[in-house]
This record gives C-alpha cells, sequence and structure tokens, in this order.
C-alpha cells in the first residue's frame, strides 16, 4: 500500500474560490476544525477572474430595488426553471452578504455620496452590480483571505498555532471522497467520512478523515475547447459526487457567455467582460449593424427598448426609457451573435464587434475598464479606446450541478456531503444572470459551511474511514503510470492513450457537439464519441513519476470530464425544447410543460463507486423529476400575463 498522509477535520472544504472560503470561514466560526484544499494556488480560483460585480439587491444607484425585484429578474433570467427557494433566499441574503464583505475590508467603487456604486448588467432590471472596476472577484478573494488570516491569529493567540482551527492545503487535488455504509438510513445509502487526494507538486498522498465534505470545485468548461475556464475547472467536483452517489441536477443548462475573444487563436474564449455592454457598448454586425434589436424575444419584448434612440436615452434616463437589448440575458445574446455570423454577417475572425470607443471618452474607458484595455492591447493589439473588439460565445458556466436542499446545501442522498458555488445546481435555473454567481458564492458557500458545521458537530460518533477504499484509490490514482487495467479484448495489448490527445479529442466533440446549437443526430455522435474516448481513457498512460507531473494530473481529471461531459449530452438530447442555455435547433421553442421537469443523473453502475475495480466503466442513468410548484406568495410577484407564458396549463390552474 502507498504511503499516505492522514489527519482528522471536522468540516474539509473542497476548493478555495468564493464558495469554498466563504464556507470555510463559517464553518470555523461555528466551532469546527475546518481544512480547505484546493487544486491550484491559494487565492487562484475563477472567482479571482470575475470581472463585472456581485449582485444584491441594495438599491444604492436606484431605490427601487429591492430582493422581490432581483428574484424576478433572477426567475426571468433562469426561465423559471430555478429552485425557487435557493433564488428567494439568494435575493434576499446577497446585500447582507455584500455589507459583510465591507466590515471584513473590500473596498467597493463608490456612488457620488459615497455608497457602494452598482452597476448595470445583463437581464437587471436595476444597476445592481456591486464592482471593484472591472476586477472584482480579485476584491472579494483578497477579502476573503484576509478574514481567514485573521481567523488563523486568533487561533494562533488562543492555541499556539496558527492552523490548530483553519489550515489551507494548497495544490492539492481531491479525487475522492470517502464514504461509509450509513446503516441509519432506510435507503442503505452512505455518508461522507473523507477525502482523498494527491499533493500535486510531491505526488504525496493525502487523506483528510471529516464526518462533513463541502464540494465548492466550480465549473467543467475545460471539457468544451472554446472556454473562458482555466485548467483547473474539469468538473470535479460533479464527478467525485456522482461517484459518492450523489446525483446531478440539470446538467444540459451550460452557459455560452455572448462576449468572449476570438482573435488571436491562442487567447479564443478569454472572456470580455458583460461589463462592456452594462456600460453602454454595443453589439455590431459586419455592415454596421447594431443586430441586437431584430432578436428581442417575445417573452421579454415589453421590457427591451424598440429603437437605438430610446435604448441610448435609457442609459441617462431609466425610469422613462426601455433597456437596450445588448443586455438581454446572455443565453439571447449568444444565440444571436451565432446567428449574425452564421448569416455571414460576422468580423473578420468569426465573431461580432463590440465597440465601447464610440460610447465614452477614453479615459473613462480606462478607468471603469481597466482589464479589458488591457488585456486587447497586450493580447490581441486592439485599443479598445479607439477600435472595436471582435467577440463570440465562450462557454463560460454550468447551471446544473450537483442536486442540494436549498436552505442547507445539502446534496441529495449523501448525509455529510454539502455543495456550494457553481458546483451546485439549481440556483440559477436554465440561464444564470451576470453577477449572480458572485453573490451565490456567498449566500450558499456560507449556509453549507453552517449547515456542515452543525451536521458535524451533532454526531455522536464520528464515521471511521474504510481502509479498503483507501487502497482503492490510491490504486486509481496510480493507474496512468501502467496504464493497465481491465479493458475490453479488442483494446489489449494496444499502446497507452496520450492523456492530451483524449483531451483534444474530447473538447472538439463537446463544442462541435453539444455546443451552443444542439441537434439530436449529433448528440447521439457525441455519446459515441465519449463511450469510445472512455474505452481509451483507460489505457491513458504517463511517463515519469509522481513529482510534479502535469501528464499524470490530466490522465486523472479525463475521468471527471468524462462523467461530466456524459452528463450534458444524456441530458441534452432528453430535453426536447430550446431553454436557456440548451438550445435544440430540432426544437426550437420553450414548452411550458417542460418547465415542470428536472432532470437527474446518476451513476448507472452504482459499482462505478469506490468498491468497483474500474470507475471509468461508470455510466449516467438519467431520470425525470417533477420539480417543487413555486410558492403561491413568490408566483404573485409576477403579473398572471407573463406567468402564461412559462408556467405549465395545470400550474396555473392550481
Ligand atoms: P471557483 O472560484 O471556480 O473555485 C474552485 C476551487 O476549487 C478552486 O480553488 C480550485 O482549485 C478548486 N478545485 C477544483 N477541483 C478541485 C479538486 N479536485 N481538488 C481540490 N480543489 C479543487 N460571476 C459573477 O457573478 N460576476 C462576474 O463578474 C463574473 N466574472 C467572471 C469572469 C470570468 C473570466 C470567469 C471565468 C467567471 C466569471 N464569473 C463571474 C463566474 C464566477 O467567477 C464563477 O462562477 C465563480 O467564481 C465560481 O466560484 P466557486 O467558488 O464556485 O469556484
Amino acid at each position: 500500500m502507498s504511503v499516505v498522509d492522514r489527519q482528522k477535520w471536522d468540516v474539509v472544504v473542497i476548493g478555495a474560490g468564493g464558495a469554498g472560503l466563504r464556507a470555510a470561514i463559517e464553518a470555523r466560526e461555528r466551532g469546527a476544525r475546518t481544512a480547505v484544499i484546493c487544486k491550484s494556488l491559494f487565492g487562484k480560483a475563477h472567482t479571482v477572474m470575475a470581472e463585472g460585480g456581485i449582485a444584491a439587491a441594495m438599491a444604492n444607484v436606484n431605490e427601487n430595488d429591492n430582493w422581490q425585484v432581483h428574484f424576478r429578474d433572477t426567475m426571468r433570467g433562469g426561465k423559471f426553471l430555478n429552485q425557487w427557494r435557493m433564488a428567494e433566499l439568494h435575493a434576499q441574503e446577497a446585500p447582507d452578504r455584500v455589507w459583510e464583505l465591507e466590515t471584513w475590508g473590500a473596498l467597493f467603487d463608490r456612488t457620488k455620496d459615497g455608497r457602494i456604486s452598482q452597476r448595470n448588467f445583463g437581464g437587471h432590471e436595476y444597476p445592481r452590480l456591486a464592482h471593484v472596476g472591472d476586477r472584482t472577484g480579485l476584491e472579494l478573494i483578497r477579502t476573503l483571505q484576509q478574514k481567514i488570516v485573521a481567523l488563523q491569529q486568533e487561533d494562533h493567540k488562543e492555541t499556539g498555532d496558527y492552523e490548530s482551527r483553519l489550515k489551507v492545503f494548497q495544490e492539492c487535488t481531491v479525487t475522492r471522497v470517502l464514504t461509509v455504509s450509513d446503516s441509519g438510513s432506510a435507503a442503505g445509502g452512505s455518508r461522507v467520512s473523507g477525502v482523498f487526494g494527491y499533493e500535486r507538486e510531491s505526488g504525496r498522498f493525502l487523506v483528510l478523515e471529516a464526518p462533513s465534505v463541502v464540494i465548492a470545485t466550480g465549473g467543467i468548461g475545460k471539457s468544451f475547447k472554446v472556454t473562458s475556464n482555466s485548467w483547473e475547472y474539469t468538473g470535479d467536483g460533479h464527478a467525485l459526487a456522482l461517484l459518492a452517489g450523489a446525483p446531478l441536477l440539470n446538467m444540459e443548462f451550460v452557459q455560452f457567455h455572448p462576449t468572449g475573444m476570438v482573435w488571436p487563436p491562442s487567447v479564443k474564449g478569454i472572456l470580455v467582460t458583460e461589463s462592456v455592454r452594462g456600460d453602454g457598448g454595443v453589439l455590431r454586425n459586419s455592415e454596421g449593424k447594431r443586430f441586437m434589436f431584430d432578436y428581442i424575444p417575445d417573452v421579454f419584448k415589453e421590457k427591451y427598448a424598440e429603437s437605438e434612440e430610446e435604448g441610448d436615452r435609457w442609459y441617462e434616463d431609466p425610469d422613462h426609457n426601455r433597456r437596450p437589448p445588448e443586455l438581454l440575458p446572455r443565453d439571447e445574446v449568444a444565440r444571436a451573435i451565432n446567428a449574425e455570423v452564421k448569416a455571414g454577417r460576422g468580423s473578420p475572425h468569426g465573431g461580432v464587434f463590440l465597440d465601447v470607443s464610440t460610447r465614452m471618452p477614453a479615459e473613462v474607458i480606462r478607468r471603469r475598464l481597466p482589464s479589458m484595455y488591457h488585456q486587447f492591447k497586450e493580447l490581441a493589439d486592439v485599443d479598445i479606446t479607439a477600435e472595436a473588439m471582435e467577440v463570440g460565445p465562450t462557454c463560460h458556466y454550468v447551471m446544473g450541478g450537483i442536486a442540494v436542499e436549498s436552505d442547507t446545501a445539502a446534496a441529495r442522498g449523501v448525509p455529510g456531503l454539502y455543495a456550494a458555488g457553481e458546483v451546485a445546481g439549481g440556483m440559477h435555473g436554465s440561464n444564470r444572470l451576470g453577477g449572480n454567481s458572485l453573490s451565490d458564492l456567498l449566500v450558499f458557500g456560507r449556509r453549507a459551511g453552517l449547515h456542515a458545521a452543525e451536521y458535524a458537530a451533532g454526531l455522536t460518533t464520528r464515521p471511521d474511514v474504510d481502509d479498503s477504499q483507501v487502497d482503492i484509490a490510491a490504486a486509481e490514482a496510480l493507474r496512468p503510470f501502467s496504464a493497465e487495467g481491465p479493458v475490453p479484448s479488442e483494446q489489449e495489448g494496444r499502446p497507452p492513450e496520450n492523456p492530451y490527445t483524449l483531451h483534444q479529442e474530447l473538447q472538439q466533440a463537446m463544442n462541435d457537439l453539444v455546443g451552443i446549437i444542439r441537434r439530436e443526430g449529433e448528440m447521439e455522435q457525441a455519446l459515441e464519441k465519449l463511450a469510445d474516448l472512455r474505452v481509451r481513457a483507460r489505457r491513458a498512460g504517463v511517463e515519469g513519476h509522481r513529482q510534479f507531473n502535469p501528464g499524470w494530473h490530466l490522465a486523472l481529471d479525463l475521468r471527471n470530464m468524462l462523467l461530466v461531459s456524459e452528463c450534458v449530452a444524456r441530458a441534452a438530447l432528453e430535453r426536447t425544447e430550446s431553454r436557456g442555455g440548451h438550445t435544440r435547433e430540432d426544437h426550437p421553442t420553450m414548452e411550458r410543460e417542460w418547465r415542470r421537469i428536472n432532470l437527474l443523473c446518476r451513476l448507472a453502475d452504482p459499482t462505478g463507486g469506490l468498491a468497483a475495480t474500474d470507475p471509468v466503466v461508470g455510466q449516467i442513468a438519467l431520470t425525470r423529476e417533477t420539480t417543487d410548484p413555486i410558492r403561491p406568495d413568490l408566483l404573485a410577484l409576477f403579473d398572471k400575463e407573463e406567468l402564461v407564458k412559462y408556467l405549465a396549463e395545470e400550474e396555473l390552474y392550481e
């Protein structure tokens, strides 16, 4: 058996983005000894890359804003498929979470009268995004890290050890959530006993024993070729939950952000923040036309300007004009750009033009959008104060995720498992509004930390880690060095597969066959390709040893990307309608009957868990589940005429 470093904690948080750090702070403040474990350097997470801001109805810039309006916008953005209780809690608690950040030292941009400034974003009725230029995530992470250090200093004073109650394990990847069979559960399931992982630099194995685990691992973008996501986002948390026995919810909903860079090829997919449009940037095609006016869907017709003049007036007088259609929710804008390019009206490098240079003076652009200014200058030699940017859709965010209880963030079916942030499903329905992720991280990160700590404290006995699970997890992690294992007979004797080649083929397939516009035949092809890749991935082999070996890391990440991609493809094939981030060319309309249906993905073969010798065999079983009816007082926040567009007949009747 390999050498494994073992430690005991009350709560282990996997992920040190906004959700993970907020969960860890809460768990520690509730008295739980808490470990945070993250794949990259501490502080390097997607949260740090967030640009535009954090959505919270603080009404600092428009006093008409309140949580009910924020709730309405979020539900509309998600096309009413949101877990409504999550959307309610999120809208109610987001302002407190922002104010709390201020008390911990965050410095947001201010209004003239000294309040936290808030900017416009797509789908938000009022200026709602608290921001720090276009580097909001950096300030959020800096503040949360500072709070963690402050707590560690308190602990040092009391115990003489900075890490006695809160410890960060950076550059460590978790490959398994460990479980024990739950004798108390009627269903005979499992509950959490800890995590297994490895240090990326040394390759040493690590077991953190804990009754509570919070998964906060962020997104899945690296399964797609064009993405704004960075290398860590291989769907690990989604896969960890599946393998531990928890279901994933509505994985077909993947957000393609309308504006990623399209040129030069080396930076294709890097995000161009929505703040550019929020601050007045307009989209034009190769004919110079502001084409978004042609793409306002019926459900939003009354809320968006019909002419350029009205749209432009809205920036000065939002109370008497309607907002420009560049600020429609992201799914609408991404589809419109896709259609323009397809119709031959795209920019030279296959995008459209996003122009802010004719809308604001150069010094204002440099002040409000400093990162965008530098990004285009340095990466594309484009001066955005003088010329238009070329932009096109990029895979950005996953709305689907671990199915959780709305109030507690507990993952369904596995006591002791919690999930928060991008990895959790439900909050954003079929499409997330910009700015709603940073607020989601804080609201549900806090709740996950709180309930994980309470659960751990409430146990009379701690679950023991099953050593045979540790052995299997270690063998699984070492397999790429021998590239052996049970393979079908026709694969025997074949040379090992290169993990980089497998990854590229996966990304290409997901981009081409399960991308922004989906068709039945192509998704079937994708599933065949995934099956082929799954078999070949069993022979993913690497040379060398465990000390920092990126090929080995990728070989392990492939298991996760393949599992998650299969969930996306299966769910997308099943949902025969178009809604939010899921667009079917063969089923182009949103069907009210589908609003009642959630799709759940589980591991089809439960022996694909740690009991099996080959976990990659796990394929996905999909089930349908009826959504909970929306509470009447929340429905009463909408006009009946609007509800008719979304709700199924029987729901309206009820
Ligand atoms: P992340 O911040 O993604 O952190 C995940 C953590 O999990 C990391 O620490 C990672 O190392 C760790 N991890 C992953 N796998 C493992 C593993 N196997 N073992 C151990 N650790 C692991 N949202 C907004 O609301 N407003 C914005 O302005 C905005 N701008 C954005 C700009 C960009 C360029 C991008 C990419 C996203 C943006 N988003 C924005 C979305 C938002 O930033 C993310 O959805 C959010 O930060 C996710 O936070 P998280 O805490 O869930 O995960």
